[in-house]
């Protein structure tokens, strides 16, 4: 399974003029399920989150943690780590998940080598892609990298990601692709989809980075299942 990791903290420059031509419809929330590793706390959870405020109007689309759960790390690199997100599966009240991962010294010599020394970039922030709907934060700032990646900016990057952002530097893409999900959200909502399969409405997401959505938990979590 690949996932590539974000290198970058922006996902690209709004683009005021395009966005007016942009249906984002009424306001809907994401709910978030977030998950804390050891050493942060709820309340820098929150502090991060709110680096989504400044677009929620823009696109009509506000997030909402639900709930807070600790889980510990399972490794020092990435991969482990959105691996372990991924096998969290979607709880029914959620949306997305969020990881929010704290530091130690033997990640802070990873980090610092691979500021100075390896070809590789430092990892700062992940979302799945094969469900974009699981991610995760690195929430304590260490790392040289993190002078010009705050975990601020990062939280951003990565919620862009999780409400449907797949791609980095293309803004247009962005708001078809969040436009695109919100309306498929209130026609599911009108039709009475959800009520149908028994799940509280949920915010669809993209399957494996195509056009193809994802319109339920349970057809995330079978993705997210058979990738454990
Ligand atoms: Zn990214």
């Amino acid at each position: 399974m690949a996932t590539a990791g974000c290198y970058f903290t922006s996902i690209g420059l709004a683009h005021g003029q395009l966005m007016g031509s942009f249906d984002f419809g009424p306001l809907q929330t994401v709910h978030l399920c977030v998950f804390l590793d050891a050493g942060v706390t709820e309340s820098r959870a929150r502090q991060l989150l709110s680096s989504w405020d400044s677009e929620v109007q823009r696109y009509g689309l506000a997030v909402e943690p639900v709930s807070f759960r600790a889980l510990a790390r399972s490794g020092y690199f990435h991969g482990p780590i959105i691996r372990e997100v991924q096998a969290q599966m979607l709880a029914p009240d959620c949306d997305r998940n969020l990881y929010f991962v704290g530091r130690t010294a033997a990640d802070f010599l990873w980090g610092d080598l691979a500021a100075v020394a390896l070809p590789l970039p430092e990892v700062l922030g992940e979302v799945d892609d094969a469900t974009l709907s699981s991610g995760f934060v690195v929430a304590t700032a260490i790392s040289p990298n993190q002078l010009l990646l705050s975990p601020y900016d990062v939280t951003r990057h990565e919620l862009y990601h999780l409400l449907g952002c797949r791609q980095h530097y293309d803004m247009p893409a962005c708001y078809a692709q969040i436009a695109a999900l919100k309306r498929r959200r209130r026609e599911l909502e009108t039709h009475g989809f959800f009520r149908r399969i028994g799940e509280p409405p949920f915010y669809p997401t993209w399957e494996n980075l195509s056009d193809t959505m994802l319109v339920s938990r349970g057809a995330v979590n079978r993705i997210l299942a058979a990738l454990k």
